[in-house]
């Protein structure tokens, strides 16, 4: 069944690319492995993928090859490096980039490889480790429609089928990534500031949290996301304000790059930094909501009544 799979190099297997990896591995594709931390592919390794010591070897010996990486930087190494991808993949061969990023290095390796005949696709995804762990990734592809039709099957494995999106040609995957999690990050900044104010004016929290739902002034993060906050406490680490803080970077580089005014964005982007500096790397991504819990002098904690809990 596995004979007309291709061989998937997979380089990054953290907390997302470890989920992904054992995905594709489960759907029967062979797989060529890499990561900094060798440890990082003994499950895989164990489960019939084979280990490269660099990416140009898993570049050399797959049909396409898959980068999950922190940073446009860590995506330059991978590729650009000494005994990275350019030095191993073949002529027309497929390099995907996964990785919450920028067009730039994948830009940069098209204007200088262009007689090499490389496809190459941005495919950002949404849904934590979680979705990563239980191949229900939402998958943002910017590309060829050509390279995303044959490619499917590989993010079918990795995601799900009905949130597989072709958003466009190069580099619109990236750029659909970043403006989701920009909105998402705006939504809480701006969320926390109406109920710090609303509540420090008086007005119960959940009666000012329903109102506004009922209003044209609602969103998904005031009728769902901030629950973990208002009824646990919980500010979600299971996505770092260090992660935030650099996906807010890439988008206001992003803007600055197309050129378009980024106040509003910009002002959140400094609002997560400073967040980062009084919580810290690992505070959790909803962690900006507590310096308008501090103005506000305490916790926004609802206490829904019968009627209100409706
Ligand atoms: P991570 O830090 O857990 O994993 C990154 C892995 O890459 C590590 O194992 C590291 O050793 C390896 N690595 C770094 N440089 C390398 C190189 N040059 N060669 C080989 N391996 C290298 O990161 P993650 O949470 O898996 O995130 C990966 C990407 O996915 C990021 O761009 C992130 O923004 C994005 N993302 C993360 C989440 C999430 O919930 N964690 C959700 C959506 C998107």
């Amino acid at each position: 069944m596995t004979e007309n799979l291709p061989t998937v190099g997979f380089i990054g297997l953290g907390s997302m690319g470890s989920g992904m990896s054992r995905n594709l591995r489960a759907a029967g594709f062979p797989m060529v492995v890499n990561d900094l931390r060798r440890e990082a592919a003994a499950e895989l390794v164990a489960g019939g993928a084979l280990w490269a010591d660099s990416a140009a070897e898993v570049a050399a010996n797959s049909d396409l090859v898959i980068t999950m990486l922190p940073t446009p930087r860590h995506v330059s190494d991978a590729v650009q490096g000494a005994d990275g991808i350019l030095s191993g993949i073949p002529d027309g061969g497929t390099w995907i980039d996964m990785s919450t990023s920028v067009p730039d290095v994948a830009d940069g390796v098209r204007a200088e490889n262009a007689h090499r005949g490389l496809h190459i696709l941005d495919a950002p995804v949404s849904g934590m480790s979680v979705g990563a762990a239980n191949g229900m990734l939402q998958i943002f592809v910017g590309g060829d429609a050509d390279d995303v039709d044959r490619l499917l099957p590989v993010f079918h494995a990795m995601g799900d089928p009905e949130r597989v999106l072709h958003v466009g040609g190069h580099g619109a995957g990236y750029a659909v990534k970043l403006m989701i999690n920009q909105l998402w990050f705006n939504h809480l900044i701006a969320t926390a500031e109406v109920l710090s104010v609303g509540v420090k004016a008086g007005v119960d929290l959940e009666v000012l949290r329903r109102a506004l739902i009922a209003s044209p002034a609602n969103s998904n993060f005031l009728e769902n996301d901030v629950l973990s906050i208002l009824d646990h406490g919980d500010y979600d680490e299971g996505f770092a304000l260090v992660l935030a803080c650099k996906d807010l970077g890439l988008s206001v580089d992003l803007a600055r790059s197309v050129g378009v005014p980024y106040e509003l964005s910009a002002l959140v982007e400094q609002q997560y930094r400073r967040a980062k500096a009084m919580f810290g790397d690992r505070a959790g991504e909803m962690a900006p909501f507590r310096l308008y819990e501090d103005y506000a002098g305490a916790p926004l904690r609802r206490t829904p009544t019968e009627e209100l809990a409706r």
